[in-house]
C-alpha cells in the first residue's frame, strides 16, 4: 500500500495543511479517503490519476472531508475525461440524500455522463473488494453518522478515524495498525468535544497497539504547543506528524 496525505488540516486556511484526504494505492486500485477542498487539485499534484480513482471512502459529511466529491464528480462528467468505469462513492447514512442534494442544487451537473456512480451507505460494514478488504467502525463526532475505516491487503493495514472523539471504536479500527491515522484538531489544553487531542490519540494509539501512529487534521493553535512531548506520554510507537503529501508505503 502506497499513502499520501493531500490535507493535514482543516477549514482553516494554512499553508501546508489543507483540509482533510488521503490517496492510497492498494492492490490494484486507487482510493481516495475523504475529499476536502482542494483534494482534486492536490491529486493532480501528488501525480496521482484523479481521473482513474476506483472507490472513494467519505468519514462524514462536513465541507472540510467532501467538499471536492462535488469537484470530482463535475471534472469526471467532462468529455475530454473519457471515464468509463464505474465509481464507487461511499460513506455513512446519509450519502445518497446528500448527493441528490448537491446535484439538485448544481443543476444535474454531478450526474454521470458515459460512466456509473454508485453510492453505498456504510456504518458497521465489511467490503471485500478485489484484492483487499474494507471494515467501517462508527466514530464519535458530534451528532453526525462519521466512520472510520481500516484496510487490510496482503496483511499490512492502514486505518484512518477521519473526525473523531474518544471512543472504543477507533481503538478497534487501529488495532495493530501498521499505520493509524487519527485526527488531532486541538491541544489538551483547548479539548473540544468531538475532537481529539495528542494525549488523547496517543492513549488510543497504546490501546490499539499500533506500529505507527500518524497525527493530522491540526488546527492552526498548534503552533504553540509541543505535540511530541504529549504523545510521548503514552505512546512509545513510530509516530508522524503529517502535513500536507507526506506519505508511505507499507
Ligand atoms: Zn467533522
Ligand atoms: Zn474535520
Amino acid at each position: 500500500m502506497r499513502v499520501t496525505i493531500l490535507g493535514a488540516g482543516t477549514s482553516i486556511p494554512a499553508r501546508g495543511y489543507s483540509p482533510a484526504g488521503i490517496y492510497v494505492q492498494v492492490a490494484r486500485e486507487r482510493v481516495l479517503l475523504d475529499a476536502g477542498a482542494g483534494s482534486l487539485q492536490r491529486l493532480h499534484l501528488a501525480k496521482a490519476p484523479w481521473d482513474q480513482l476506483d472507490r472513494i471512502f467519505l468519514t462524514h459529511f462536513h465541507v472540510d472531508h467532501c467538499l471536492d466529491l462535488v469537484s470530482i464528480l463535475f471534472a469526471l462528467r467532462l468529455p475530454q475525461v473519457r471515464r468509463k468505469k464505474s465509481l464507487q462513492v461511499y460513506g455513512p447514512p446519509g450519502l445518497k440524500t446528500l448527493y441528490r442534494q448537491l446535484n439538485a442544487a448544481y443543476h444535474d451537473w454531478l450526474s454521470p455522463r458515459g460512466y456509473r456512480v454508485i453510492f453505498h451507505e456504510v456504518q458497521r460494514a465489511t467490503l471485500r473488494l478485489p484484492g483487499y478488504t474494507v471494515r467501517s467502525y462508527p466514530m464519535n463526532h458530534y451528532a453526525t453518522r462519521a466512520v472510520g475505516y481500516r484496510l487490510t491487503a496482503g496483511g499490512k493495514t492502514l486505518a484512518y478515524s477521519g473526525d473523531t472523539d474518544v471512543c472504543d471504536s477507533a481503538v478497534a479500527m487501529g488495532q495493530r495498525a501498521d499505520l493509524l491515522i487519527l485526527e488531532c484538531s486541538v491541544p489538551d489544553e483547548q479539548k473540544v468535544e468531538g475532537h481529539l487531542t495528542p494525549s488523547e490519540c496517543a492513549q488510543i494509539a497504546a490501546r490499539a497497539q499500533c506500529r505507527r501512529l500518524v497525527l493530522s487534521h491540526f488546527y492552526p493553535v498548534f503552533k504553540r504547543y509541543d505535540i511530541r512531548a504529549r504523545v510521548r506520554r503514552s505512546y512509545r510507537g513510530h509516530l508522524t506528524l503529517a502535513r500536507d503529501f507526506t506519505s508511505f508505503h507499507i
